[in-house]
């Protein structure tokens, strides 16, 4: 009997950690931490009480999607017990995977630093480079990855078991980004199992990233002719990067005007310099990194936008400090984006934002949404798709269940829970 178990991140954003039990190999796929809700790691004395297994030794690979936090942010915790267990992730993840690992460790109290050090060299021991299209075997599996779009570095990954084929899509694009490709699959790729990520699939407009962009960049520009500064606190990985290109994009065509300037600060630096590394090209005569203590100096200058790391505009964050000294000034502008992803900040947060003259609510998506998710459907022709990382538990709106079982009448649905296997 093949199992499927979601420990986490099935019917939530965040925490994802999918357990696979194929034949005679058990492996697990991501293993993230979750942003929202007390709990923060997986937890896998559910797998273990239910006798899937007797602990992770018994864990023959693990591979990772990519690495957002909601993908790896659980390894550093159960590292010690994945002793049979190599870590696989794309070669081109490799630099943004060890800055992600290492910059959280710098977050953490300095006494723990040498104990988290040492899990983080136990990872990194334990780090295989996958490339993209090549197969890779793991007891009775084969295994390949294929470019997901969303970040540098994200994959798909096909499972193949016997005459089987599964593939989980991880976090993904079916359409460009500034910074990524879309999602590159082969051709006449046919599955028989999609494990699809679904986001934007309780939402069901289909998101215009052209009109998204161009009403940001509208009123990025009534801002700036105004004379007056932005701050957006966003994702500091592959978000941020992403905002960075588009404002680039439009100071390049003339549509922004060239006497405008976006400052990166925080975390968003150390990722864009990965990038520009990895031959995205970032920073130029516009795009710059901050000087330290940068926000201190932000009233004096105007036509300035600046993208910082959000950390939910926590008090004492640096996105906290930079709206600290902007928000007097009503020329000024804060910048949110309203998506429930990854980088959406926390309602406790932005309750307090919601009602301010000074925010303005914006979207640049960089997941799939629900027709580029049909059409991955299509291409793929399974005969069961299960949904994960998503959140349905929004009454109000139609999720992709139920505009999907009308659809496609002979593929079978599942909108996936945390702790409860899926045979197949
Ligand atoms: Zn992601
Ligand atoms: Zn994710």
């Amino acid at each position: 009997m093949n199992i499927f178990y979601p420990v986490s991140g099935g019917n939530e954003i965040g925490a994802s950690c999918y357990f696979f039990h194929l034949g005679d190999s058990k492996i697990i796929v991501d293993m993230g931490k979750r942003y929202f809700g007390k709990k923060v790691y997986p937890d896998f004395l559910t797998l273990i009480n239910k006798g899937f297994i007797d602990g992770l030794w018994e864990i023959d690979a693990v591979f990772i999607s990519h690495v957002h936090l909601d993908h790896i942010g659980g390894l550093i915790n159960y590292i010690d017990e994945l002793v049979n267990a190599n870590i696989y992730i794309s070669a081109e993840s490799f630099e943004l995977y060890k800055a992600v690992l290492y910059c959280n460790l710098k977050k953490t109290d300095e006494k723990l630093e040498s104990f988290f050090m040492e899990k983080i060299n136990k990872i990194m021991e334990k780090t295989v480079l996958l490339y993209y299209g090549e197969k890779y075997n793991i007891k009775d599996l084969q295994v390949t990855c294929f470019k997901a779009g969303h970040i540098l570095g994200a994959s798909s990954i096909l499972i193949e078991y016997k005459d089987r084929k599964i593939l989980y899509t991880g976090d993904f694009t079916d359409y460009d980004l500034e910074a990524v490709k879309a999602q590159q699959l082969p051709k006449s790729l046919e599955v028989d199992i999609l494990i699809s990520e679904s986001t934007y699939g309780y939402f069901e407009n289909k998101i215009n990233r052209k009109s998204d962009e161009l009403n940001f960049i509208r009123r990025v520009k009534n801002i700036i002719d105004n004379g007056g500064n932005i701050l957006v606190p966003t994702f500091a990985l592959g978000k941020s990067q992403e905002i960075a290109l588009i404002l680039k994009k439009y100071l390049n065509n003339g549509i922004l005007p060239n006497n405008m300037h976006v400052v990166l600060d925080g975390l968003c630096i150390t990722y864009s310099l990965i990038y520009q590394k990895s031959g995205i090209t970032i920073f130029n005569d516009n795009i710059n990194i901050a000087k330290s203590n940068f926000h201190k100096k932000i009233n004096n200058l105007s036509r300035t936008i600046v993208i910082t790391s959000s950390a939910n505009m926590a008090p004492y964050s640096r996105s906290y400090y930079y709206y600290k000294e902007m928000m007097d000034d009503s020329k000024n502008k804060l910048f949110l984006s309203y998506y429930r992803d990854e980088e959406y900040v926390k309602e406790k947060y932005i309750n307090k934002f919601k009602r301010n003259q000074n925010t303005y609510f914006y979207r640049i998506a960089t997941h799939a949404d629900v027709i580029g998710i049909k059409n991955l459907i299509e291409k793929t022709q399974p005969k069961k798709v299960i949904f994960v990382h998503g959140d349905f538990s929004s009454k109000n709106r139609n999720n992709i269940y139920s505009l999907f079982i009308n659809f496609f009448k002979d593929i079978e649905f599942i909108l996936s829970l945390n702790n409860k296997e899926y045979y197949f």
